[in-house]
């Protein structure tokens, strides 16, 4: 016992954890494991960026850049956004889960209630957790295609609730919000006087472009949208999101921000400088593509296995139904595994709503993908 904080002590190691070392294990001991547990994209920095990395760091951009994030920078990607979006809207940080986890402490004061709609991206409640707030899960079921009705929103809200987490596309139903319960959202957000935290961070990676509505749509004061370049532009490691809010909130964010991050990475912000708007028509476009087409390949092998499945509109996400297994998500994900030979993700470590189902990822090549379809046509139940 080295006394440590409380907050820390509560958060629980993740169910997916658990199923990765046993993966790790078993190809430690020579076993041929198909990883679908990936959270990332499998493609390298689009060109263009790559070059901007080498710039940068021949012009020795490598010194602390305005907390803010550089302004050029910021000033491209307002354009980028649209809607009117100002520079000094935009606080650039390392990584979209920075982002999310300012806007939390900027928020929340202790006990703060702040609703997560299920299934919810596995950091959210710890987040919320060590920001000294509480979070409260809205279930979800398969009939809704994950999309929590009004409803049941309005029954988790209390005298306490501060804010509600959205994530759409979804992280892992790779579903996306339709528009009319954004439109109720932001309408019991006004009335009750509640923050919005969007997290859109798989906004480039849609399937049905024309469903895929923004939270910049709308211009509700409290909303806070969180993004980044991780998973669009495939540069995870090179910690680049961003925040955009209303000019006053930014301020707040980033009085923080200035405290905890001090800035975005500056070779990451001058390597992409310029570079956005094409990037995005060509390399995310690309890998867009490359996507869909697994996405293709999951959809016709997964029929003649055991396992039904949700076809993701957006995300390299594929949640699969494992109830015929006879087991809830995180055996099932072990059983897998074991037999298989294959690492998934529980979806319990999502929330129980998902508790039948298992995350797969198709950020890997289509071979992969064949093998891992074959192996599950083998499961003898
Ligand atoms: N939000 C969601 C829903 C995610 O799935 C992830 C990464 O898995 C993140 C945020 C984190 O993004 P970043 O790497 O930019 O911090």
């Amino acid at each position: 016992n080295f006394g440590l904080s409380a907050k820390v002590d509560v958060i629980a190691p993740s169910a997916s954890l658990q199923v990765a070392q046993r993966a790790l294990e078993l190809k430690r001991l020579g076993k041929d494991i198909i990883n679908l547990s990936i959270g990332e994209p499998d493609f390298n920095v689009p060109v263009p960026i790559k070059e901007g990395l080498y710039q940068a760091l021949e012009n020795n951009y490598t010194h602390y850049t305005e907390s803010q994030g550089v302004l050029d920078l910021r000033k491209e990607l307002a354009k980028e956004l649209g809607h009117d979006i100002e520079a000094d809207q935009i606080i650039l940080c390392s990584g979209c889960k920075l982002g999310i986890y300012l806007a939390l402490e900027t928020i929340l004061n202790p006990g703060d209630e702040v609703i997560l709609l299920e299934p919810a991206w596995v950091s959210y409640k710890h987040m919320i957790t060590i920001a000294h707030g509480k979070s409260v899960s809205v279930k979800t079921n398969e009939k809704n295609n994950f999309i929590p009705t009004i409803e049941d929103i309005k029954k988790a809200i209390t005298d306490k609730t501060k804010a509600i987490i959205i994530n759409n596309p979804n992280n892992p139903s790779g579903q996306l919000m339709p528009k009319e319960i954004l439109d109720e959202i932001v309408q019991l957000a006004k009335e009750k006087n509640l923050f919005i935290i969007s997290d859109e961070i798989y906004s480039d990676i849609v399937y049905e472009k024309e469903s895929f509505y923004s939270m910049l749509n709308y211009d509700y004061e409290k909303i806070i949208i969180t993004s980044g370049f991780s998973k669009n532009f495939a540069m995870t490691g090179l910690r680049l999101g961003y925040i955009v809010a209303k000019k006053e909130i930014a301020k707040a964010i980033n009085k923080l921000h200035q405290h905890i991050g001090t800035c975005a990475p500056s070779i990451a912000q001058y390597g992409i400088m310029g570079k956005i708007s094409d990037v995005l028509k060509n390399d995310v476009e690309d890998m867009r593509k490359t996507y869909e087409k697994r996405r293709q390949i999951l959809i016709d092998g997964l029929k003649e296995t055991i396992f039904p499945y949700i076809i993701p509109q957006a995300t390299f996400y594929m949640l699969l139904n494992i109830s015929k297994l006879n087991m809830k998500s995180l055996e099932a994900s072990k059983y897998i595994l074991e037999e298989c030979g294959v690492a998934t993700v529980p979806g319990i470590a999502f929330g129980e709503s998902i508790d039948d189902y298992v995350r797969i990822s198709f950020a890997t090549s289509d071979e992969m993908l064949l093998k891992a379809i074959q192996r599950f046509k083998n499961i003898n139940i």
